[in-house]
């Protein structure tokens, strides 16, 4: 019996998850970390493609079979426990592979951003919804923190739909999976990263004002700031680029 508060939706169409294993562009060198392998389906594709595979499940029941199906599989390793509270930077080189638990998408997402040092790309299964949030652009409603906040530390591509039907039991929402790269480096280099970032946040969290009315908070004669960085205080955070965000934060940094 599928359990609701874990997010278990699961996945065995074998064409859906043969293109999810090729979005994901493996090598047979790689090392992946697939996040709740649930059934083990996905598990197994991942399995006899790569060198390395850590699965990572919470549920105490699920892990205690994916332990049994995978003894004779010597590049896996089934861990129990919380993929907030696992340990990716202790890891070389790696890649994630997932269908996650949506009830905590972004909390995995920036997880993930967090510990990026060795991680290459992520490919993730996750609420069309976010997946569109995560690739919109400048202008679009679906624009705001997590757009850029992703976009800062890695290319998205949004790359196939998945509708609800094909997940058992059958969730409220479509799916998407979203290829992430992480960059090497970000697109805009700014003086004060946290600043920048809570510039962002601080914007967004009014997204109907004008920049001039919900940047107030900031303190400062922000109204004067934007139009010396050459941004007019009465446009909306939604309308600003991620590289006019950065002009921002660097000129509040003077
Ligand atoms: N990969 C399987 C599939 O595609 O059919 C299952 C995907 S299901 C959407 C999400 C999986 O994540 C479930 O197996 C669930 O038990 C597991 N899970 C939920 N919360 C978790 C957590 N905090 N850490 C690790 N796994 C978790």
């Amino acid at each position: 019996m599928p359990k609701k508060h874990l997010g278990q939706n699961f996945l065995s169409d074998p064409s859906i998850l043969t293109r999810i294993i090729s979005a994901a562009d493996l090598s047979a060198e790689d090392t992946i970390v697939e996040i709740g392998p649930g059934p083990g389906r996905l598990t197994r594709m991942l399995a006899e493609r790569v060198r390395h595979l850590i699965a990572i499940e919470l549920d105490h029941e699920l892990y205690q079979r994916l332990a049994g199906d995978f003894i004779a599989y010597r590049n896996v390793e089934i861990v129990h426990g919380d993929v907030l509270h696992y340990p990716f930077e202790a890891l070389d080189v790696f890649k994630v592979v997932a269908n996650i638990p949506y009830y905590i998408t972004t909390p995995i997402i920036f997880r993930l951003l967090d510990a990026k040092q060795n991680l290459k790309s992520m490919t993730l299964t996750i609420q069309k919804e976010v997946a569109q949030r995560i690739v919109a652009t400048p202008g679009s409603k679906d624009y705001g923190v997590l757009s850029i906040s992703t976009q800062y530390h890695a290319e998205s591509e949004l790359k196939f739909i998945i509708p609800k039907e094909v997940f058992r039991p059958v969730p409220k929402v479509d799916s998407a999976v979203v290829h992430m790269i992480i960059r090497s480096k970000p697109p805009v280099s700014v003086r004060d990263e946290k600043l920048f970032f809570s510039i962002i946040r601080t914007a967004f969290s009014q997204r109907r004002k004008t920049l001039s009315n919900s940047l107030k908070p900031l303190g400062q004669d922000i109204k004067s700031v934007l139009t010396v960085a050459g941004i007019d205080p009465q446009r909306r955070p939604e309308t600003l680029s991620i590289q006019e965000f950065a002009r921002l934060s660097d000129f509040l940094t003077k």
